[in-house]
Formats: C-alpha cells, structure tokens, sequence
C-alpha cells in the first residue's frame, strides 16, 4: 500500500474548509492525512454570500441536505441575479438559473424572440423565464416539485458565508480532519526540488506535509508569496478594485435573487439572508473614494445597517499558474474576479474537483500539473469575459462606464459579441460556466440586439408564433403563482433556529 499522503490545507475560510470537507469525503485515512492550518488573529475576509447552482452538487456529495444547510446558514433560494440600471438608469433584467423553453422549429427560442421584438412585441425575454416568473413573484419551489416547462430550472443559495464556513468545518472534522490554529511564520521549502515541506508556525510548531493547499485568502501565502507565482492583472478589463460591504436589518419578505444595482462609479449588491440582509457596494477607487462609496452604500439600503461599512481592497486577475511545485491555490489565494456572478465560490469548487481528479496518491507527474493548469486558466478566462460583457455593453454616461465602453476587449469575446451581432449565436468555448441563455440575458438586457436571427426562425408562421409565445409566457406565470411565497417556503422547509 502506498504511504498516507500528508495534505496540508493552509487557511480557514469557505476556500480552505471546503477544501478539508471534499479531501475529507474523497480521501479519507489511511489514505490521507489531512491537517488544515488557520490563524483567528488573521481571520478570514467575511464576505461571498451568493452562489451558483452548482453548490447544490458540492452538499450533495458530502451528504448535507438542503434543509439542514439552508437552516444552518440563515440561507434563502436564489433564482437569478436582477439587473437594476446596468444597461442605463431605469432599464432591469434579470438573469435566471434556466432557460427560454424549449426549441421551436428545432430553433432556440431567443432567435423567435428577436423576431417578435423586431416587430414590435415589447415585452423582454425574461417572461419566457422560469426563474423570473418565480422571483418577479417573490414566490419559490425547488425544480423537483414543479413539472414540464415549469421545471426547467435550476436554484442556488443565499447564506452567511461565516455559519457555511462553520458547518463545512463541523463536517470535515468529524470526518477525521485536524485543525491546527496558529499564524505561519515560515514556509520551509527543499533545498533541490524547491517542494515546500513544511510551515513554522509562531511558537514553533513546525508542520510537515506532501500536498500543500493555499487557501490564505489574498496574501496567496504559499504560491504567491513563497513561490513567486506571478499575478496576472486584469483591472484594465475589470476596473473596480474597492469594495464595502455592511450588513442590514431585513426590510420585508426576502426576494429569491439576488440584486445588483449599478451606480456612477460602480455597483451595490442586495443579498436577501434570513436574518439580515448582506449589501456591498463594488467600486474603481479611481472614480469614486471610499467615504463617497459609503454614503452611496449607506443611503440606499432597505433596512437600517448593522455596523459601519467595511473597505476591502482587490486587485482583479489570476495567478499566471494555480499548480506550481506540490501546492495548488484555492480561492482567493488563486486569483479574483469580483462577486457580479457570484463565481468565485463557483471557482473554489470546480478547483477542487479538478484537483481530486487529477492529484496522484504518490510522485506529482508534470503533466498533471500542466492540465490542471491549463484547464483552470480557461475557466477563468471564460468568466473573465463574461463578467467584461456586463461592463462593456452599457449605455451609461458616467466617466466609469464610458470607459469600459471604450475599452479593447479580449479577442475571445470580441469573437463572441461580432459573432453573437451577425447570427445571434453564441459561439461557446471550451469550460464556459455561462450557456447562451445565460449570455442571451445579459446581452439583451443590455440592448445589444443582434443584426437579424436564424433563418429558420424566419420561417416560422408569425401567427402561430405570437400564439405560442403568450400560452408559454401564461403558463409560466400560473405555475408561478402556485408556487409559495418564498418566505412561506423557508418558514416551513428550513427556518433557522433563533440564536
Ligand atoms: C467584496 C467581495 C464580495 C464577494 N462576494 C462573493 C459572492 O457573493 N459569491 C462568491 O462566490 N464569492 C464572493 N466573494 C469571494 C469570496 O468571498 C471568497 O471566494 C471566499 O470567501 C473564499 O475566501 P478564501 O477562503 O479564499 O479566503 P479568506 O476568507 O480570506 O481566508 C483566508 C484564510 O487564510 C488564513 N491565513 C492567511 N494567512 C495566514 C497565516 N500567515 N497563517 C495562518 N493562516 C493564515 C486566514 O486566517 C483565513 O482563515 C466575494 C469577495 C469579495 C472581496
């Protein structure tokens, strides 16, 4: 039998617990030994609270079910993301977890939505969307209970990110992970190889391992500090690089998404929880000062705040390499993009699977380590252009906006804008996280309407069409309205226990 394989986890937060939780899960002893290290005084960055469908995945195969963990984390059901001023003051559009039906003419239905628009039907596409009827409702019911068109969708959750970060860690250390606490002083590294061997924590306590993870948060103690992995800057494509963040008192009956709100030099994110409402305002410090981004934030909550807004400061990009040597950066320790999609959970997640897949009980083969290189820095780049689309496309004439207008684009999703313009496809590449609905949302809700559609569509008898598309949009809208209210739903399914 090959010998226990030493994983050392290096940080507490969503990354690094949910990296002990899978290793725990899918490398259990005597297979691995796996010691995860954090430090309270440094603690871990508090924020991150929206998510995306795919979380569903990661409690199911560590054995959590939704109502314990809805009701563990304060959590409520998202069904999207609203839009609000984003393409120019007074426009919304709502991007949903679903689609817009099912082919007509062996035609995705946006191409006959175009069509109808283009004659003059003003209605936007979201009422083709699940989601958007369930949220534009406030009312919710998980996929399994509704049926045909109505249940073509998915859901995803709103939590605390520190009550997720503790239930993570009651599952992993009941499934045999050890926690050390303490600050790393030191990180000791081979004299030939350049592996990194162990840490040295203040006090001494030296700890030994195989496999490190980096899950320290920004610093990226290991792979960016320690290794000298370069930082790939992406702030001339993403340009906020401040956010505030500060809690509020619930303002009324939770909305099932989450809504983000653009401002002059940046946006404002609401997230609904059960006992609070998370807000944050995203900013380019070059527009707009951190006294200024606090007034804004604090002049349009729903409820009275919490506390006093937090500044947290980023830098939007990656590490040239996730994988160098024996340690693998998770989380914000690999790289950032801001929370417009929720995708870096999203990210924490698929790092993980990928690095359970390939990671070798014994020698790391290079190759292995150039794949899952490879592989991650295309699932980056992919969100990194889809997050530049929401930017780029804007009306607004604020300084901010007019510059991300005028920007040069990445030629992949220039690519995609000229070929979206010409066909109304989208051309999608390989390890995309977003599908051409999801594109089709924002690039319409944006007003960038293509040139014309397919030629099929074209066909379509124009009567018929306009029937179809109102018994579709009616019917959504009656399954909706037998849904719960979203509130109902949580207070009878998953209504956390008062503290
Ligand atoms: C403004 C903002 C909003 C966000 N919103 C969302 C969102 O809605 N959805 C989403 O998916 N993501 C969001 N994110 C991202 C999300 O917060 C992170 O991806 C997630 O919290 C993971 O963080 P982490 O575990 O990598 O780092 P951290 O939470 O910073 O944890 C780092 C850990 O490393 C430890 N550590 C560091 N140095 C040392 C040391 N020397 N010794 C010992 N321990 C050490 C710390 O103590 C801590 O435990 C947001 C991020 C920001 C900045």
């Amino acid at each position: 039998m090959t010998a226990t394989q030493r994983i050392v986890i290096v940080g507490g937060g969503t990354a690094g617990w949910m990296a002990a939780a899978l290793f725990a899960r899918f490398r259990p002893a005597p297979y691995a030994q796996i010691t995860l290290v954090e430090s309270d005084a440094i603690g871990t960055i508090g924020v991150g609270e929206a998510t995306v469908p795919l979380i569903q995945h990661l409690n199911q195969v560590l054995g959590i079910h939704e109502p314990d963990f809805v009701a563990a984390t304060q959590g409520t059901f998202k069904l999207g993301i609203e839009f609000v001023d984003w393409c120019r003051v007074g426009n919304r559009h709502f991007h949903g977890f679903g689609d817009y039906g099912e082919d007509i003419d062996g035609v995705p239905p946006h191409h006959h939505w175009l069509r109808l628009h283009a004659a003059g039907m003003p209605e936007p596409i979201e009422h083709w969307s699940m989601p958007w009827a369930a949220a534009s409702r406030d009312r919710f019911a998980p996929p399994q209970a509704m049926n045909g068109a109505a249940a073509a969708f998915k859901h995803a959750y709103h939590f605390d990110a520190g009550l997720y970060a503790q239930l993570l860690r009651r599952h992993a250390e009941a499934n045999g992970v050890t926690r050390i606490e303490g600050r790393i002083a030191q990180v000791l590294r081979d004299g030939e190889s350049g592996d990194v061997t162990a840490l040295n924590l203040d006090g001494g306590r030296e700890i030994a391992g195989d496999v490190f993870i980096d899950c320290s948060g920004f610093v990226s103690l290991l792979l960016g500090r320690t290794l000298g992995v370069d930082f790939v800057d992406w702030t001339h494509w993403l340009p906020c690089d401040r956010a505030m963040a500060v809690g509020s008192a619930r303002g009324g009956r939770f909305t099932p998404f989450t809504r983000s709100t653009a401002r002059a030099a940046g946006w404002q994110w609401r997230i609904p929880l059960q006992h609070r409402s998370g807000n944050g305002m995203v900013y380019a410090s070059r527009h707009l000062s951190d006294d200024e981004a606090a007034a804004t934030l604090l002049a349009n909550l729903d409820g009275a705040p919490l506390g006093d807004p937090r500044p947290l400061k980023f830098t939007t990009g990656r590490r040239a390499r996730f994988w160098e040597h024996n340690v693998v950066a998770i989380g914000l320790a690999a790289g950032f993009m801001e929370p417009l999609e929720s995708t870096s959970i999203q990210l924490i997640q698929t790092g993980l699977a990928r690095l359970i897949e390939l990671l070798p009980s014994g020698v790391i083969d290079p190759a292995i380590v150039t794949e899952y290189n490879r592989q991650t820095i295309t699932e980056y780049e992919r969100i990194r252009d889809f997050l530049i689309a929401h930017y780029c496309l804007t009306q607004r004439d604020e300084p901010l906006w007019q510059e991300c207008r005028a920007m040069t684009l990445p030629d992949t999703l220039a690519h995609k804008l000229a070929t979206w313009d010409a066909s109304a496809r989208v051309p999608l590449y390989d390890l995309e996280s977003h599908q051409e609905p999801s594109w089709v949302a924002i690039l319409t809700g944006q007003e960038r309407l293509p040139r014309g559609w397919d030629a099929t569509a074209g066909q379509t008898d124009a009567t018929r069409l306009a029937a179809l598309f109102a018994e579709r949009r009616d019917a959504l809208a009656r399954a909706a309205e037998k849904m719960p209210p979203h509130d109902r739903f949580i207070e009878r399914t998953c209504m956390a226990i008062a503290a």
